[in-house]
Parts: structure tokens; C-alpha cells; sequence
């Protein structure tokens, strides 16, 4: 196979992507195969991979497994609209009802995050009448218009005077150099003042359960207990977005089953498809009844996605990948806590969802940003792919396909060890 190498890549996407595109690398690895928790760049070089597509690839990459399923699938029938009857769309309705929290058995059918997030946000307007949606500082929901507007990190917020009077944000229930006591406080105030105000006029908080972009940060354990009492009051839906933590990544099937609530609406994406493009968004009977619009969508849920979305599923359950991702994830979080560099801040995170907070060294030029750039390109060229996040681009992401191994954990700490060794010496 001749690839046309990564400069004519990187020369493409500047000439015909839109200029914003984010660019994690200095020299972007040309990814051409991968197997299961390995990538494989265009010269053979082999990766670890340690971000998985940002908690898509929970099953790994190209999982002989489930595609066996896909392509079986592929072959027999791809698509047709729900006009029709097929099977694989309602045998995965049946099953998310099954594992999805407490009475929510509902689900409408999707292909991207931004998507479902945005049918959930509609679907609270048409429940309860009302259109202000709250949401929180350093959250992400996506790249549709009103997803862009709830949205709370400004690099990826849209503040667009069409919508912008019925968004209100509240804090998140964290801040670096305060107790969670204080940061709880402050956002429940915050958020108890807006209802008093505007409560008549607002349909839904959209949240998610572990802020992923925001720099993996998740909440005192009583958050979201408290914040659903409040929106009880004002009857305002709580939708929270498990887009990113969804389907085993925190050690739990769903983050929100950390916090010991049920929420209104959950969506999901990402990890159901395992890199096939397919979201939800679910809620009780009561509040489906709501949706009055007979629409679904073209591809949402078709015979392809849905056969995927099942073994998918099945290989969850049959690998026990939830368990294994809460065993792996403390051990990966204990070796992180063990590293000792005076550029790691804070380790965050549950399960194999983990966020290493750097900070620059003081009388060092470079800031917590560069210290993490730096970071990634030694361990890309060492093999190990990692990600980065956070409101200042200043988190280490670790969030692997959940198939890695104890021994893949060993290794990463010990070249992330050789890393930080390397970056006193440079600035000693
Ligand atoms: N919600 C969260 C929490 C996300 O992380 C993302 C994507 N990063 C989205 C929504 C948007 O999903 P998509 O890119 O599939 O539209």
C-alpha cells in the first residue's frame, strides 16, 4: 500500500478543512491500521493507544468480534428508514432499556452526540413548555447551533444573540485552590438564584456527569442529588450528556450511577458504535409521551449501526469490560498518584477516565500548555498516543480502549516517568 505520507496530509487539511481545526501534534502521526488497544502509523511504527478517540474505541480498534457482526449485517441489509420493520433497531431499544438507570426505557435514535443532545434539549421544551436551559461552565455538548451555545468552554462556545437570553450558566463545582465544600456551595447558590428568577421560564439542565473536555472533572458526590432536588422544584428537566463517559468508561456502565440519581434524559454516542455513528437520547414514558414531532431520523439507529451497536454490547457484558475498566482505571490512578514531578498538579478522574493536571515549574519558561505539548510529543515518539484537555489545554487525558492491559499500564508509567525526568533535565 502507498500512502501520500503526513506532510501532503497536513498540507491538504490546511488547504481545504476549515482554518480552525485543532492540530494535537507538531508532526501528526499518519494513522493507517489498528488492532484492538494498538495503532499503526504509514511506516509500521506501532502505538499504544491511550486516548481512544476520545472514549470512542471502548472495544478497541477494529475488533474482529463485532465487525464479524457488521460485516454479516453489511452484506445481508445496511439501511432503510423506519417507515419499514427491522430487527436490530428494536432488539437494541430493548436492551438499553435494560441497562439504561432506573425507569428511562425510552430511546430515539441518533447518529452523532451533538445531534442527540440537541434532540434532548427539544424534547424538554416540548415536556415542559419552556425554553431557558441552564448549563455549566467548562461543559461541552457540541458543534450544532444550540449545542455551541451551551456549550461553557469560550474556546468552543458560540455566544449568539438568537438564543443567548435563554442560557444561563452556573459554575461548575470546582475550582483549583478551593475545597469541593466551597465550590459546591457556590454553584447550587448560583444555581438556586437563577431558578428563583427565571424558573417559569426554564425547561432543562444539560450536564455532564465527569466533564471531559472541561479537564475531567467530576463532582462532589452529592452534586447532582442536590441539584436535582432543586430543578424538582422549578420542574425543570435534568438531561445529562454521557456522550463521552457512557458505556463502562468510569468503571460503572453509566457515569450518572456514580452519583446515585436518576436523571430525566441521558444521552449517549460515542462508545455505543465503538467508531460506528450512532447516539441516543432516553427518557421515562411520561416525558417520550411529549415529543409530538413524528420524526425520526434518516440514519439514527439504521439495521448497520444498530447490529453494531448490539455486539457492542455484548462484548461489554461478555468481557466484563465495566469491571475491568473500574479495576484498571485504580491501578493506572495509583501509579499517576505515585509519580512524583513538580509539573503534575492534581490526578482527577474515575475508572479509565483520568486527568493529569500540569503546572509550570516555577522560574521555568515554559507554560502548563507547552509543559503538556511537550509531554505528548516525547510519548507519541516513544509510542504511546495520550490526549490533552482542559480549559487551558493543560490535562493529560488518559482514556484507553478498555481492553489495555495491567502490563500496558506498566509501560506507560514507565516511559511517562522518562518523560518527566527528561523535561527537569532540559529546564534544570
Ligand atoms: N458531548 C460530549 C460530552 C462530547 O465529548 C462530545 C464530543 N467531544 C459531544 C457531546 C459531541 O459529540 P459529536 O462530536 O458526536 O457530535
Amino acid at each position: 500500500m502507498s500512502y501520500i505520507g503526513p506532510d501532503n496530509i497536513v498540507k491538504k487539511r490546511k488547504d481545504y478543512f476549515f482554518p480552525a481545526i485543532a492540530n494535537f501534534y507538531e508532526d501528526p502521526p499518519q494513522l493507517v491500521s489498528g488492532s484492538m488497544q494498538y495503532l499503526e502509523d504509514h511506516t509500521g511504527k506501532r502505538y499504544l493507544d491511550f486516548f481512544a478517540g476520545v472514549s470512542v474505541m471502548n472495544c478497541g480498534h477494529s475488533n474482529a468480534e463485532i465487525m464479524k457482526d457488521t460485516i454479516e449485517q453489511l452484506t445481508k441489509l445496511q439501511h432503510t428508514t423506519t417507515i419499514y420493520l427491522t430487527e436490530p433497531i428494536v432488539h437494541l431499544a430493548e436492551k438499553l432499556s435494560e441497562i439504561l438507570p432506573g425507569n428511562i426505557t425510552r430511546t430515539f435514535f441518533c447518529v452523532t452526540g451533538s445531534e442527540a443532545n440537541e434532540g434532548a434539549l427539544a424534547l424538554a421544551r416540548m415536556h415542559t413548555n419552556k425554553s431557558g436551559i441552564i448549563a455549566l461552565q467548562g461543559g461541552l455538548h457540541g458543534r450544532t447551533h444550540l449545542t455551541l451555545s451551551v456549550t461553557g468552554i469560550p474556546m468552543w462556545r458560540l455566544d449568539d444573540e438568537l438564543v443567548k437570553e435563554n442560557i444561563f450558566f452556573i459554575d461548575r463545582p470546582y475550582a483549583e485552590n478551593e475545597t469541593s465544600e466551597i465550590s459546591m456551595e457556590r454553584s447550587l447558590q448560583q444555581l438556586s438564584t437563577i431558578l428563583q428568577k427565571h424558573g417559569s421560564d426554564i425547561g432543562a439542565l444539560i450536564i455532564e456527569p465527569i466533564q471531559g473536555n472541561g479537564g475531567i472533572v467530576m463532582y462532589p458526590s452529592t452534586f447532582l442529588k442536590e441539584v436535582k432536588q432543586l430543578l424538582k422544584q422549578y420542574g425543570v428537566l435534568l438531561i445529562v450528556d454521557e456522550v463521552q463517559t457512557g458505556y463502562g468508561r468510569t468503571g460503572k456502565m453509566f457515569a450518572i450511577e456514580h452519583y446515585d440519581i436518576v436523571p430525566d434524559i441521558i444521552v449517549t454516542a460515542k462508545a455505543l458504535g465503538n467508531g460506528f455513528p450512532i447516539s441516543t437520547f432516553s427518557t421515562t414514558d411520561e416525558i417520550a409521551k411529549s415529543f409530538n414531532k413524528p420524526s425520526a431520523s434518516t440514519f439514527g439507529g439504521n439495521a448497520l449501526a444498530s447490529q453494531t451497536a448490539l455486539s457492542v454490547l455484548k462484548y461489554i457484558h461478555d468481557q466484563s469490560l465495566v469491571e475491568r475498566a473500574a479495576q484498571l482505571g485504580a491501578y493506572l490512578k495509583e501509579k499517576l498518584l505515585k509519580l512524583e514531578s513538580p509539573f503534575i498538579q492534581e490526578i482527577r478522574g474515575i475508572g479509565l477516565m483520568l486527568g493529569m493536571q500540569i503546572q509550570s515549574n516555577t522560574g521555568v519558561e515554559l507554560t502548563s500548555a507547552n509543559v503538556t505539548d511537550y509531554i505528548l510529543e516525547k510519548m507519541k515518539e516513544r509510542g504511546f498516543l495520550i490526549g490533552k484537555n482542559g480549559l487551558n489545554r493543560d490535562v493529560i487525558a488518559f482514556q484507553p480502549p478498555l481492553v489495555i492491559t495491567k502490563e500496558n499500564i506498566d509501560e506507560l508509567i514507565i516511559h511517562l516517568e522518562d518523560v518527566f525526568t527528561e523535561l527537569i533535565r532540559k529546564e534544570g
